[in-house]
């Protein structure tokens, strides 16, 4: 596996991979890689001829007093990971080489951005889609595999590539989960014990929407109050959002039906957790329903 900082070589190897006709997958990341990140390499892997995976803690996506410099980095931990998990490349660049001196372009998705995420973390979407873009310009990648864990950023995305006529395939990836039903995340690194054990609140509150909603409950009002009643049990938790929504459009939706996706976001102490469901698919990383 390669290790490359540097813009240009990563541009080199990519065409050269492409010319020798190798379809090139790839895998953005923040780093901290965990088992979310190693099922998006291995589907990548299984793709593509080139697997290259990004680790970038980008910090146009992060707002002021936002948890940018705590954000959690182990490159070396992250190299064995990425190695284990097939890639050919890892590509760390420096923010100093993605934004340099006079930078001023950027992508910005309009109403896919706007509410949930894009409400609570302004600007975040537009950080997201400008070096998501700069890196699919470096990449040039045949496929590129993002988590259904950021239900909202592969929404957006998916949106930037069709407005943009980008030509890469967009897969979407299922949330791997522990064992409990927490949602892999690099932020659950900032948890304690205590917390971790509060944060499944949000596993919990999905699964119980999806068990109502299998019951044959439609009402987003009622199956709203069913999700606020379970987190608003955790003394720790504290609710930024609870959105039913189109799965595509992301527009509210007043009944649930099998294209609906339950987007949540709460606070845990000062961790900001996010998870969600297509509410009609079920909950299934146990036998709980
Ligand atoms: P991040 O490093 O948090 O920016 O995530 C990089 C990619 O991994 C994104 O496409 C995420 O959606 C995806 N990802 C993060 N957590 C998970 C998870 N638990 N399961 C599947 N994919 C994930």
């Amino acid at each position: 596996m390669d290790i490359i900082e540097s813009v240009r070589e990563m541009k080199r190897i990519a065409a050269a991979a492409r010319e020798a006709g190798r379809r090139i997958s790839f895998v953005p990341t923040m780093g901290f890689l965990h088992e979310g990140h190693a099922s998006l390499m291995r589907e990548g892997r299984r793709r593509g001829d080139l697997l290259v995976v990004s680790i970038f803690v980008n910090p146009t996506q992060f707002g002021a007093g936002e948890d940018f410099e705590a954000y959690p980095r182990d490159l070396a931990r992250d190299t064995a990971v990425a190695l284990e998990s097939g890639a050919d490349v890892l590509f760390v660049p420096k923010a100093s080489e993605m934004y340099p001196a006079g930078f001023q372009t950027w992508v910005n998705v309009e109403t896919v951005s706007l509410p949930m995420c894009g409400a609570s973390r302004p600007g975040h979407f537009r950080g997201v889609t400008t070096v998501v873009a700069k890196l699919f310009n470096i990449v040039r990648p045949t496929a590129a595999l993002f988590g259904e864990k950021d239900y909202q950023q592969l929404a957006v995305i998916r949106r930037m590539v069709a407005d943009l006529d980008m030509e890469v395939e967009v897969v979407g990836m299922p949330t791997v989960r522990e064992a409990d039903g927490l949602a892999l995340s690099s932020r659950n690194s900032y948890l304690s014990p205590d917390e971790r054990r509060s944060a499944l609140c949000l596993s919990r509150a999905l699964a119980a929407a999806c068990a109502r909603y299998r019951t044959g409950e439609r009402s987003v009002a009622r199956l709203r109050e069913e999700v606020m009643a379970i987190i608003l049990k955790e003394p720790k938790a504290d609710i930024d959002y609870v959105e039913f929504r189109d799965g595509d459009t992301l527009e509210e939706v007043e009944n649930a039906d099998g294209r609906t996706v339950l987007a949540l976001a709460v606070r845990i102490g000062r961790t900001r957790l996010i998870d969600n469901t297509m509410i009609g698919r079920g909950f299934t990383w146990n036998e709980r329903c």
